[in-house]
């Protein structure tokens, strides 16, 4: 039965599709072993500085948690020089998404994004009436085109989505095209620039702090979900000009990020060894990855991400299958709008050889 008043709405959202979870794979195929590639995860687990952190203080958890999130915000301006009032902290970034969307906009509003590219964002929009108009991504590097971008956005348009490194397939935007992007647009527009993964794309990413800090109408996104391991506790932070923390302030409810959410997030932030060494981990194992799918005679896209898009040139979901009864869990990329692709999550160099293994088996 359908509730009452259900919102038309509901009919354009698809419930997310997560990565398949280990125990999940193990428990319906009995299987054990089995190794997740899935979600873009940290292999090398949470930083010990956060898990050390967190059993100091798990007797503190009868209270509420501090709503302004002090302490993390805190540590967040120490490393980035942002004040508290430019920053905001969200239940993963996946809120601070949804915020976006409850702050910004209206019925019939529009938001320009790439193709393919978070599926958060058309769901964020969905939610509240908003249209999403999507550009796709061109070439086999899957890059940006700032012209069709540009080309999308009309008096309708609220919010511009760039993600970047992007999900799924990897794509780092270029500090220059984005400049020119950026001044070209109208006003009465927010950029939200995605970076879930900036971490990963070395120093020469631009950042947009810049932006940020001569007030110019743009949000950076980031996360402790993916270099610093922390995706199950459930936090994502956003810089932009204090206007725009104070309207998502208003649409946040108050206890949005738990305790020992805020208190890992903290530690895990000063963590620069685990940080070193994910990043390390990542770079080698892109590189394992490409050159081994190349190898295969497999299309794989540049990624700035820890993550790598490849043409299996099968059926994605058949292989997704069949290589999750061999106990390897991969992205499909029929959800993503491509049916032969998948998306690998880079894990230690003994697991990407698993995968490696499964796979050319597979497709032999
Ligand atoms: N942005 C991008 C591009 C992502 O890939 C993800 C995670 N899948 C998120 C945001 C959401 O991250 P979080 O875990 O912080 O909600």
């Amino acid at each position: 039965m359908n509730g009452p008043g259900r919102r038309r709405c509901l009919d354009l959202i698809k419930p997310y599709e997560p990565g398949k979870p280990v125990e999940e794979v193990e428990r319906e195929l009995g299987l054990s072993g089995v190794l997740k590639l899935a979600s873009n995860e940290n292999p090398l687990g949470p930083s010990p500085a956060a898990l050390q952190a967190l059993k100091r203080d798990l007797e503190r958890l009868h209270f509420y948690p501090d709503g302004n999130c002090y302490h993390l915000k805190r540590a967040l301006s120490d490393k980035f020089g942002f004040a508290a009032e430019e920053m905001i902290i969200g239940n993963g970034t996946d809120e601070l998404l949804s915020l976006l969307a409850l702050a910004y906009i209206n019925p019939g509003d529009e938001a320009v994004m790439v193709h393919p590219t978070f599926s958060e964002y058309s769901f964020a929009l969905h939610l509240m009436g908003g249209v999403p108009r999507s550009v796709p991504l061109v070439g086999p590097d899957f890059s940006y085109d700032y012209a069709a971008l540009a080309a999308a956005i009309n008096e309708r348009t609220r919010l511009v989505f760039i993600c970047s490194p992007n999900n799924p397939t990897g794509t780092i935007i270029d500090g220059e095209q984005l400049e020119r992007f950026i001044t070209g647009l109208p006003s009465g527009i927010l950029v939200v620039l995605d970076h879930a993964y900036i971490e990963y794309a070395g120093s020469e990413h631009p950042d947009g702090f810049d932006y940020i800090r001569q007030g110019r109408p743009l949000i950076v996104l980031r996360t402790f979900s993916k270099i610093y391991g922390l995706a199950g506790l459930r936090v994502g932070y956003g810089f932009a000009p204090a206007g725009v923390i104070a309207d998502l302030n208003r649409v946040r409810e108050p206890f949005n990020v738990n305790t020992p959410a805020q208190i890992a997030a903290a530690a895990a932030l000063e963590d620069e060894e685990h940080l070193a060494r994910s990043l390390e981990l990542v770079e080698k194992g892109r590189r394992q990855l490409a050159e081994r799918l190349q190898r295969l005679g497999l299309q794989v896209a540049p990624s700035g991400g820890n993550f790598v898009f490849v043409d299996a040139g099968v059926d994605s979901r058949q292989l997704f299958e069949v290589l999750l009864r061999r106990g390897v869990i991969v992205r499909s990329g029929d959800i993503f709008g491509f049916p032969t692709h998948i998306r690998v999550t880079c894990g230690t160099e003994e697991q990407n050889e698993r995968f490696l293994t499964a796979l050319q088996e597979v497709l032999r």
